[in-house]
């Protein structure tokens, strides 16, 4: 019999295989805590980032949350969209370069869906926690030039905080959830008429205390919640799915993540494989899960200077692609907020991701 510590450093090696190595997976054997053993921040090994966003237009702490939209026919032309927490969103392409920037508001947190019908046509549709009204802001993508536009707005009914969406394997509906710090969570079905996006509240809870980061796993009909002292919940994805919920990982000695648990991504696999990411931010480092059953730990990395750039620290959000896009992301692109970006306000980092080639 393997013993369990055996069977991570299996697992880990195995998909540090599939990862082509250069994904630092470490199996440090802290699901051991009778040894004490944590794993620390020095002994994640460093990804490099390859380039790094343009700073946002507001000085502290103002950028944090990106989502990757990825262009249908030319990859390399793909964006990233970011938050300025206090003043709006900016788009950036693939060397960092903004293409856009536009003031509606102190948007905390964005995601996107692509395959969104509005208007006789399909889009990528994008949502952001917009805390200067507490409401969600909606846009598409125009595919010319790359740039949002306005779709509209719908009041939540809560104070807005953290934000992600979903589309349900099940029947194709486009969902928005959004969170309170107060651990607050609303799920919202998105419906078009013609050019008019109206939503409705179809579920809502609530997860104890601070919430934030999240993600839906639109595959395995899962979402994720970081509960920013605590660790990560499980929940389903479905506005049927109730309120049954399953902690995967936790702050403290018992758990693999230092508080605050910020963003949480999902790197698909063929299949059901992949991984789930997080931000540990407490550490400056990202705890790695497999994405489908028990979500077991996997390792973590950190994001370490190279080629003039500086590393990554105190991350607020994350978004990763499996996607190819172009010669520069062959195998995908991670991309995490940078909470000190010395010389500049904050700004994002873009990683060669070579999880799942
Ligand atoms: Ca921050
Ligand atoms: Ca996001
Ligand atoms: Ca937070
Ligand atoms: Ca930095």
């Amino acid at each position: 019999m393997l013993s369990a510590r055996q069977r991570w450093s299996a697992l880990a090696i195995t998909i540090a295989a599939l990862a082509g190595a250069t994904f630092a997976l470490v199996s440090d054997g802290s699901t051991d805590t009778s040894s004490g053993v944590r794993q620390s921040q020095s002994s994640a090994r460093a990804l490099a980032p390859a380039a790094e966003t343009r700073p946002v237009p507001h000085s502290g702490d103002a950028a944090d949350d990106p989502a990757i939209w990825i262009h249908p026919r030319a990859r390399s032309r793909s964006t990233i969209i970011g938050t300025d927490k206090r003043g709006g969103l900016a788009v950036y392409d693939l060397a960092g370069r903004q293409l856009q920037y536009v003031p509606d508001g102190r948007m905390n947190n964005v995601d996107l869906r692509a395959g969104f019908g509005l208007g006789g046509r399909r889009v990528a549709l994008v949502a952001a926690s917009n805390r200067s009204d507490d409401s969600v802001a909606l846009y598409r993508v125009d595919e010319r030039t790359r740039r949002l536009v306005r779709a509209g707005s719908f009041g939540a009914g809560i104070t807005v905080y953290g934000l992600c969406m979903h589309r349900s394997r099940r029947d194709g509906r486009f969902y928005v959830f959004v969170d309170s710090k107060r651990g607050e969570v609303e799920q919202w079905l998105l419906t078009a008429t013609g050019r008019r996006i109206s939503a409705r509240r179809v579920r809502s809870f609530d997860v104890g205390s601070d919430v934030e980061g999240c993600v839906a796993d639109d595959a395995l009909s899962r979402l994720y919640v970081g509960e920013e002292q605590r660790g990560i919940w499980r929940f389903g994805a479905e506005p049927d799915a109730g309120t049954t919920k399953t902690l995967i990982d936790s702050t403290g000695a018992s758990g693999h993540l230092t508080a605050d648990v910020e963003g949480l991504a999902i790197a698909d696999g063929p299949g059901d494989s992949g991984l789930l990411i997080a931000s540990s931010q407490g550490d400056d480092t990202f705890a790695v899960y497999r994405r489908d059953g028990d979500n077991a730990f996997v390792g973590r990395f950190r994001i370490g200077a190279a080629r003039g750039i500086d590393d990554v620290e105190e991350t607020d959000g994350i978004d990763v692609t499996t996607t190819a896009l172009g010669p520069r992301f062959p195998g995908g692109l991670l991309v995490a907020q940078d909470g000190r970006n010395p010389g500049g306000n904050q700004n994002f980092k873009l990683v060669r991701w070579r999880g799942f080639p």
